[in-house]
């Protein structure tokens, strides 16, 4: 069985920028294997603009962003194979993967990487009533059908779901000559970004239906309308206040989803809440020299923090197969509390973390003029102001190993969302 240092599964943003940086961290020998035909995942159909301005400071377009990664590992002659799925990860780093070229091939890895990246929560999972007619896409597949294949799916659009691919979407569709009736969204708040609110809704005239959902869908070939009600707090239809709107399709833009059967079948623990690996400060699953970054670990709402998190995982997997990094010796908990649903990383070492540690994490619900609060056990150790925290948007704290130095008996570090 042919050895590799690093092995990693998916050529997205988060493969690449982990390549480079691991790279960078002294290990020349590394794979990459990507199932498409092309590196730069998902990116390769996100043709809008917007993406690197943390990155790059500039604005790109995802084909651009990927570029910019494609080219540095380019510049490094890091190998990939394209065309090759991953089968399967055994708790021993042992990759089975697929190819017309190789047939079936294993490589015994010392790390591997994971950075499959998400998919989309189907319509199966919606439970809307109705026939399955002709014409219900999800937003991923009508943005691929538009921006690579070269077809629209319909002309008269409503959309379910205001994730940020649905809102993308709505303009899009626009831009190509559809009208595109509303956005209905279930919750009280839109699960994407302020910003592609404004773009791609508020600049087009689309309305935003906050606490609505799709009741019923007509048309058995072909969808030829859809009814839309109100929801209550419970989230159930309110009897009165259907409404009636005839359209040639329908576009779903409810989640993403981890793509994480094969980290399952390793052994990786996933979060609950997340869907993705459960992780240490390393990027690190409980399976030791398996790490995971980008949206494969949970969904990210902007690239560059993709690129961001993946060269960690990069540099740390690197320092492991150095033998610079064993296991944990000591693991304070993460706690999210308080209207925060998660934390990534969701334990840490303090003796590993460097000079800072990035965490990562989402709220659950609309906060206005609250503050993030930090606790050290239970002494909070810092308390920011922020005007709106939305669930469509990450947000991250910082935490310093000098912090940490000053806790030498720390146990429980809370993240938590305070009134004041
Ligand atoms: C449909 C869709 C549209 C999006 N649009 C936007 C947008 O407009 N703006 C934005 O900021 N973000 C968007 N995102 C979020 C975007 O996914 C992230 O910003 C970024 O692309 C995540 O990078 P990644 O490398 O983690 O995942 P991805 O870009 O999804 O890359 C993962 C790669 O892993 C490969 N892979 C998966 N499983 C295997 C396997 N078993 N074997 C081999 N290869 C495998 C995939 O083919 C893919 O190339 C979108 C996401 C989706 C799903």
């Amino acid at each position: 069985m042919k050895q590799v240092d690093i092995v990693i599964v998916g050529g997205g943003p988060a493969g690449l920028a982990a390549a480079v940086a691991a790279y960078d961290n002294g290990i020349k020998d590394i794979l990459i294997l990507e199932r498409d035909e092309q590196l730069g995942g998902i990116l390769n159909q996100c043709i809008h603009n917007g993406f690197g301005l943390h990155t790059f400071k500039e604005e790109l377009t995802g084909p651009e962003y990927a570029d910019r990664f494609i080219r540095q590992a380019a510049q490094r002659s890091i190998p990939y194979k394209l065309n090759t799925m991953v089968m399967d990860i055994s708790r021993d780093r042992v990759v089975t993967a697929m190819n017309r070229e190789d047939g079936m091939f294993q490589l015994q890895a010392k790390a591997v990487i994971l950075a499959m990246g998400c998919r989309e929560r189907p319509r199966g999972a919606l439970n809307i009533p109705g026939y399955r007619p002709a014409g219900i896409f999800s937003a991923g597949t009508a943005q691929r059908l538009v921006n690579i294949e070269g077809y629209m799916p319909g002309k008269e659009v409503v959309i379910l779901g205001s994730g940020d691919i649905g809102l993308i979407m709505a303009r899009r569709m626009t831009l190509e000559g559809a009208k595109v009736k509303l956005v209905a969204e279930l919750m009280p708040y839109s699960g994407g970004l302020k910003r592609n609110i404004v773009q791609c809704l508020d600049d087009f005239g689309i309305p935003l239906r906050l606490s609505h959902t799709v009741v019923e869908i007509e048309g058995k070939e072909h969808i030829t309308a859809v009814t839309i009600a109100e929801v209550g707090a419970d989230r159930k239809p309110i009897k009165g206040t259907e409404e009636r709107y005839t359209c040639d399709t329908l576009l779903l833009s409810c989640g993403l989803i981890p793509e994480n059967e094969l980290s399952t079948s390793a052994g990786v623990t996933l979060s609950p809440v997340t869907g993705g690996p459960v992780v240490n400060e390393s990027l690190e699953t409980n399976i030791q020299g398996v790490f995971a970054c980008g949206n494969v670990l949970h969904v990210h709402d902007l690239v560059d923090y993709v690129s961001e998190e993946a060269a960690k995982a990069g540099e740390t997997a690197a320092r492991f197969v150095r033998g610079e990094i064993a296991a944990p010796a000591k693991s304070v908990v993460l706690k999210a509390e308080g209207g925060v649903r998660y934390t990534v990383p969701s334990t840490l070492d303090p003796d590993r973390i460097g000079d800072k540690l990035t965490v990562r994490f989402r709220v659950g619900d609309v906060y206005k003029d609250a503050f993030v609060s930090v606790y050290f056990d239970d002494e909070r150790i810092a308390h920011k102001k922020k005007r709106v925290i939305a669930p469509g948007e990450m947000e991250q704290v910082v935490l310093t190993g000098k912090q940490l130095s000053e806790h030498p008996d720390l146990q429980t570090i809370t993240i938590k969302i305070e009134g004041e």
